[in-house]
């Protein structure tokens, strides 16, 4: 199901980023004064950083934090693109944000994962960039609903927006997981083998929500073959008034790009490697063959087993016996290097089939 239904212009053609990956938007969480735009700027286009982030009206969870310091921000942000030639980018939620935004000469926009995740605002933002010419990304919305994300992309096509593209950020979950939002790689797997042609950026600041794990998040972005990152950066992230644990210096992020994560080739020419990855995947192929009549030589069996369950008048389940056969794979599949987690799930899956063939067996439907 490639590019059904989305008519996109691709990201080199946007006039703003360039290869090699990753394309990468940077700068802080929010707008916070004029020295602190500027110096940030500053800061990053000296490390080729060429598109610019900073969030002007900021969607909080609790009232009264800090709430973004309105369209004044924008004078800044456009003083920040005249004097240092970057290209300036924003979150917009409403009609009024984009108009705003079109009046100080912004260059790209963002859609934040609370508004993707309602559609009057969407239509509403869409309807108010129609017949604009300017790069849109939509961020995952909060809940992990694919097509209410790929719905947002078609309200934004339909209105004539062709440079789009999506930042995945990941998902709000109540549980305590180690990152602040969970990444559910998944589901942007999905959109990617749905739209290979849309461009994807990776947001691992909000992934993450702290400093830390922002490298190993970049690093996973780039091996799942995502075009590009929107990192948030301040030029003294102790003091800022929002987001204030996820945000690297400049030059943190400058090691991060540089020195820290490797960008790996999406496919390669070279005629060594082709011979090589075709002769390992013709191997996959056919031990997946081997596997696949191992399974159906195994249910044949089972289904013996039924019949003769049925014959014999014995329960289908055997608890026991299956504890036994679990503990044994595990054991054994050690050996090989399998871990207990991925056995169990793979043999759970294989018991659960086998037993619903002998229920059907033994009720009379087969
Ligand atoms: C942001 O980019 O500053 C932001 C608010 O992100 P999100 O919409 O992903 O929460
Ligand atoms: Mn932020």
């Amino acid at each position: 199901m490639a590019n059904k239904n989305l008519d996109i212009i691709p990201l080199y053609e946007w006039g703003m980023f360039t290869e090699p990956r990753p394309s990468v938007v940077a700068g802080p969480c929010s707008a916070e004064t004029e020295e602190q735009v500027m110096e940030t700027a500053s800061g990053l286009r000296d490390l080729g950083i060429n598109v610019y982030r900073a969030g002007i009206w900021k969607p909080r969870t609790h009232p009264g934090s800090f709430e973004g310091v309105g369209a004044e921000g924008l004078k800044w942000m456009q003083k920040a693109k005249r004097e240092y030639g970057l290209k300036i980018s924003t979150e917009v939620a409403s009609e009024k944000h984009v108009f705003e935004c079109l009046k100080y000469g912004v260059d790209l926009v963002w859609l934040g994962a609370r508004t993707t995740a309602n559609p009057f605002l969407v239509q509403e933002i869409a309807d108010a960039l129609k017949d604009t010419d300017i790069p849109v990304l939509v961020k995952n919305p909060v809940n992990p609903d694919l097509d209410l994300w790929i719905g947002a992309l078609e309200r934004l096509n339909r209105a004539g927006i062709r440079k789009l593209g999506v930042i995945h950020r990941g998902f709000s979950t109540f549980d305590k997981i180690q990152y602040r939002n969970d990444p559910q790689w998944q589901v942007a797997i999905e959109l990617r083998n749905r739209y290979p042609d849309l461009p994807f950026f990776v947001d691992p600041s909000h992934m993450a929500g702290c400093k830390d794990y922002i490298r190993e998040i970049s690093q996973r972005s780039l091996d799942l073959g995502f075009e590009g990152l929107m990192i948030e950066s301040h030029c003294n992230p102790a003091t800022a008034l929002s987001d204030a644990r996820q945000q690297l210096t400049p030059s943190e992020l400058s090691d991060l790009l540089y020195k820290q994560i490797v960008v790996k080739d999406k496919d390669s020419d070279a005629p060594e490697w082709k011979d090589n990855i075709d002769q390992l995947r013709a191997k996959i192929d056919i031990i997946d063959e081997n596997i696949l009549y191992a399974l159906g030589s195994r249910m044949k069996v089972s289904r013996q087993i039924g019949e003769y369950k049925k014959n014999s008048n014995v329960a289908i389940l055997q608890t026991s016996r299956w504890d036994k056969v679990l503990a044994k794979v595990v054991e054994k599949g050690a050996e090989y290097g399998l871990s207990e987690k991925f056995l169990k799930a793979v043999f759970n899956a294989i018991h659960e089939a086998s037993v619903e063939v002998q229920n059907e067996i033994i009720s009379g439907q087969k």
